[in-house]
């Protein structure tokens, strides 16, 4: 019978010293799973080190080592895409190159996989080597992330996963560039398994994600994963239309048709405020229904497939 095929996809940015470490710990994992063949596919997006002649070193001895080299630096996600569709495999497994997503977890995914899990995810329980100020920032991201965008993602979820072949068929058919590899697996759905790891400090190297850069990234995820932050202005809007033209009312009637009998003794500017206060709300109530025009325009755009479809009998 011929062996299932997993196909391991690892995103590759400067990572030369690590290449030989993976393609090591990853050989050493596969003698714990004999029943399965195994390809690695390196996406090289865009290295400025010698991280391409690394893969190809090995590949000229192992035929099992894919290697795809991307014209530019893509970002991840879309280096992970590359990778998905290159792969054959009855699984897809998507992992760091740097040794952050310890290999030795892969037999624990495959026999969640085996169980009938069609998406395995890692959750990462700790970070080790990341400072204070990632922490604290990751923690954020994720409550923020659950707040807007119908919990779209896991606290501690991680592009470190299982795919079935299913799911990265459906997973290709995915359209939109700015992309979150993570949330668009969860949107597919499909049967879900989690594993646990740790992540340990990054081996050699460092991190491809400044501060800056994942500030950036977790804005274009919240405005790619949740209308949200497009809806706050109508809202605000409306709240403060409510309040201030209560209040203009209230301060009408206690001035101009009792004589100021409460002895409030509004004056002019107040009044004006007030009125000022009141046109900026409906200002933003105006931009409030613009939004929900480009709320319309964000989902067509982004070309989502309309369903996903698991399996197919008889229909070409
Ligand atoms: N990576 C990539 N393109 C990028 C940034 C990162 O292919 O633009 C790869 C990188 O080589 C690594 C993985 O994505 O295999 C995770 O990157 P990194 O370790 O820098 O991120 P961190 O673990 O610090 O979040
Ligand atoms: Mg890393």
């Amino acid at each position: 019978m011929k062996k299932k095929l997993i196909s391991i996809v690892i995103p590759v940015c400067n990572e030369e010293q690590n290449i030989p470490l993976i393609y090591r710990a990853l050989k050493d994992v596969w003698a714990k799973l004999p029943k399965y063949d195994y390809e690695f596919i390196f996406v090289n997006d865009g290295s400025k080190d010698g991280s391409g002649r690394a893969v190809e070193a090995l590949a000229v001895v192992d035929k099992n080592i894919k290697y795809m080299e991307l014209s530019r630096n893509f970002g991840q996600d879309i280096a992970n895409s590359a990778g998905i569709d290159a792969a054959k495999g009855d699984a897809v497994v998507m992992m760091d190159a740097d040794l952050q997503h310890p290999p030795e977890i892969v037999p624990k995914m495959v026999e969640k996989w085996e169980q009938g899990g069609e998406v395995v995810t890692g959750i990462r329980t700790y970070n080790h080597g990341v400072g204070f100020v990632r922490k604290i920032g990751s923690w954020f991201f994720y409550k923020i992330m659950q707040v807007i965008s119908d919990k779209n993602l896991i606290p501690g979820q991680t592009d470190f996963c299982l795919i079935d072949r299913t799911v990265a068929d459906a997973f290709t058919n995915f359209s939109e560039h700015r992309r979150l590899t993570r949330s668009l697996i969860n949107w597919l759905g499909f049967r879900r398994a989690f594993v646990e790891f740790e992540a340990p400090a990054r081996l050699h190297g460092e991190s491809n994600y400044s501060h800056l850069k994942l500030v950036r990234q977790a804005i274009n995820s919240f405005v790619s994963n949740s209308l949200v932050p497009l809806r706050l202005a109508g809202r605000l809007g409306f709240i403060i239309t409510l309040f201030s033209g209560l209040l203009g009312l209230v301060v009408f009637f206690e001035r101009y048709i009792f004589g100021d009998e409460l002895g409030w003794h509004v004056s002019g500017s107040a009044q004006l405020a007030i009125i000022n206060v009141f046109l900026i709300g409906i200002v933003l109530m105006a931009l409030g229904i613009i939004a929900l025009y480009i709320a319309n325009i964000h989902i067509e755009v982004s070309g989502r497939p309309l369903y996903v479809v698991r399996k197919q009998m008889n229909i070409e």
